[in-house]
């Protein structure tokens, strides 16, 4: 049984670490050593820290713990793609996935328990929200994937990126979520360049201003719609925060890291938001921001109302904002063996929202 009367030291960043020395009467330096320990030789044994005193660790046992999520399932696509389904210690399950590339390792973690978003295109929308995670449970997604890809040591050669475009919207559990991005990029905890660190946001326009005070991490935006009509349907937060209220504070968080670009995110859903006039539009809206573009297949998921574009579609739309001057790659499809590609996470939420009683999928796959 876990005490949750202990203090759980993964929810710590440097900061915080360092007040909680100091109120165990105690140095603030303490904090670099424990968080080495805890984060990059995966060690959760206060005995075996031998640079703490006697006294110390007899007193971390006393008043401290580190509580991890229990891996449910652990899948291997064909791609290389894994995937881990972590059971949370109220029950609730999220998804992490790791995609190997050639010259890189890509950990995408999830933020929320379900999300309150509702876009239409995405899985997770259809599972309800249940609650935000926790800094522990944000942080121990990467602890997890280090400890299971066999890396006693945070490895940033196998995990050079660290994208937070899981489960959840990242800029509503803001506080957390900059705090387990603080220790992503520590280097007493994993050392991951602030390039590498991207944070996706649907659009939440006040957090992106809060986020460039906060920590200087890269930026991406699910945009998927040129116009706010049709933007309003897919990604319903834009009736609340429409699209030039976005790209102003998107213009913003680039003028204040400059040479960063951001990167917009477009899902392509045939017969949507597919047409060469939508791509001229979306030139439109691009024209005065720093971009990238990413063009994401749409990818399925049981009961979803979309179909993918084809590929020469795709490929048109991308000519015509290439020619444009915008950077844009169409983001090749992984682990969708094991529902692990984007859109896919679904998890295990226990829905306040109810909205997931909405959407009975009917059990076509086993037929
Ligand atoms: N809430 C954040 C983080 C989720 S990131 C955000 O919206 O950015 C997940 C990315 O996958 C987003 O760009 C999302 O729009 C995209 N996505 C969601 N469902 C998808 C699907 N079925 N196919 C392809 N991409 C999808």
């Amino acid at each position: 049984m876990t005490d949750t009367r202990k203090i759980n030291l993964l929810d710590l960043n440097r900061q915080d670490m360092g007040a909680f020395f100091v109120n165990q009467g105690e140095k603030a330096f303490r904090a670099s050593q424990l968080l080495k320990w805890l984060h990059q030789q995966g060690s959760a044994d206060f005995a075996g820290m031998t640079n703490l005193s006697k006294a110390l660790r007899d007193r971390l046992e006393q008043v401290a713990e580190v509580r991890m999520p229990e891996i449910v399932t652990a899948q291997h696509s064909a791609d290389g793609t894994r995937k881990w389904l972590l059971r949370l210690e109220d029950g609730n399950c999220i998804e992490t996935v790791f995609i190997p590339e050639d010259d890189r390792g890509t950990l995408c973690i999830s933020s929320q328990v379900g999300c309150s978003l509702n876009c239409s295109f995405c899985s997770t929308a259809r599972q309800g929200y249940n609650r935000n995670l926790t800094v522990g449970e944000i942080i121990a997604q990467l602890r997890v994937a280090c400890l299971e890809l066999g890396l006693p040591q945070a490895d940033s050669r196998v995990i050079s990126n660290v994208v937070m475009m899981g489960m959840g919207e990242p800029l509503l559990n803001f506080d957390n979520v900059v705090r387990a991005m603080d220790l992503m990029m520590d280097d007493f905890a994993y050392g991951l360049s602030k390039r590498r660190v991207t944070l996706s946001t649907a659009g939440i326009v006040p957090a992106i201003y809060q986020l460039r005070d906060a920590c200087d991490v890269s930026l991406a935006v699910s945009l998927h719609a040129p116009s706010d009509a049709l933007r309003d349907e897919l990604v319903p937060v834009n009736r609340k925060y429409p699209i030039a209220e976005l790209m102003q504070a998107c213009r913003d968080y680039a003028a204040t890291a400059p040479r960063r670009r951001i990167t917009f995110e477009y899902v392509m859903l045939q017969g949507i938001n597919d047409s060469l006039e939508h791509a001229r539009q979306l030139v439109q809206v691009l024209r005065d921001v720093p971009s990238k573009l990413n063009l994401i297949p749409f990818n399925p998921f049981p009961g979803s109302p979309y179909q993918v574009s084809p590929r020469e579609v795709i490929d048109r739309f991308r000519d015509l904002v290439l020619d444009a001057g915008i950077v844009t790659v169409t983001r090749r499809t992984r682990g969708d063996d094991i529902d692990a590609a984007c859109g896919q996470l679904a998890g295990k939420v226990q829905d306040r929202t109810r909205r997931s009683h909405r959407f009975i999928v009917p059990e076509t796959r086993l037929q």
